[in-house]
């Protein structure tokens, strides 16, 4: 495969909507960003405002002008598709169909989200009900283009998704019907436990990946350094660098053969460095 010059791998952040959904693109252009995430609505309420058309419009002409490729949406914090409490699943349910439609107006590429916390009940009827709240999106997402993502989770709390094996119970039970991947947080994986501060360390958690997820269902990364150890289930993110996964991690992601391609989208808590971010992450990929 031809390698993509550095200045056109798709590296972004998750930049802000506040006034208009269009202003995250433009963001993410004066950043130096080929792709941005975000949010398509106020990510802590329950109610989610339909974008007015005059804003879709104005989107769809700053995706042409920016040339921003592979946008990324991030659900609400609020939605749990694996939720034991009916009406918390209800809402859920509800509120994530109108993420999908969204995602579906703006021609959104990725629609990441967290898989699901157990609450009160076991890891296993959460994943099922995961993939139950998946299947129910099944014609709703057949009129777009967008795939919903699983996020690897750092596992707090009750929340699933930090074990590959979480990833691939839910992918196999739901990939033939509809169109879904993975997401992988360089932070969340570390924090649940996967070793990715060197090449052999990313060789080894890759290979697992690959032999209980699959390769092929790996489309984008969020990049965060980690503010916590190895296995502390405890997600903060830190600027790239600055935590305990370090630099070399970074330099492996942008230079690997299988995910040098990949879009990435940065996390990191410092906003005013992503320009010098996204630069360091193009340094690192020539
Ligand atoms: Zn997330
Ligand atoms: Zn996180």
């Amino acid at each position: 495969m031809k390698k993509t010059p550095s200045d056109e791998l798709l590296i972004g952040a998750h930049t802000s909507i506040a006034g208009g959904v269009h202003n995250a693109l433009l963001e993410g252009a004066a950043i130096g960003a080929t792709t941005v995430q975000i949010f398509t609505s106020n990510q802590r309420q329950w109610k989610g405002k339909p974008i007015p058309e005059k804003e879709l419009e104005l989107w769809h002409e700053t995706l042409q002008s920016t040339g921003l490729k592979k946008i990324m949406s991030h659900d609400s914090y609020l939605i749990n598709l694996g939720s034991p409490d009916a009406d918390g699943l209800h809402k859920s349910r509800k509120t994530f169909k109108e993420e999908i439609e969204r995602c579906h107006k703006l021609k959104i590429t990725y629609l990441n989200f967290h898989p699901g916390a157990a609450l009160g009940a076991d890891e296993m009827a959460c994943l099922n009900t995961i993939s139950e709240s998946l299947l129910e999106c099944e014609s709703l997402l057949e009129k777009g283009s967008t795939r919903v993502l699983l996020e690897a989770t750092a596992g707090q709390g009750t929340s699933v998704g930090h074990r590959f094996e979480h990833l691939a119970y839910v992918i196999d039970k739901v990939h033939k019907k509809i169109p879904i991947g993975v997401c992988i947080d360089t932070c969340h994986i570390f924090a649940a436990g996967y070793d990715i501060r060197t090449k052999a360390g990313w060789e080894k958690v890759l290979k697992e990946f690959d032999e209980i997820v699959g390769l092929k269902h790996l489309y984008a990364f969020h990049l965060n350094d980690s503010m916590k150890p190895l296995g502390s289930r405890r997600d903060r993110h830190a600027s790239l660098g600055k935590g305990e996964i370090g630099i070399e991690c970074f330099k492996v992601l942008m230079n690997h053969p299988d995910l040098r391609e990949l879009p990435k989208y940065l996390e990191t808590p410092v906003t005013e460095i992503w320009k010098d971010e996204i630069q360091l992450l193009r340094d690192l990929a020539k």
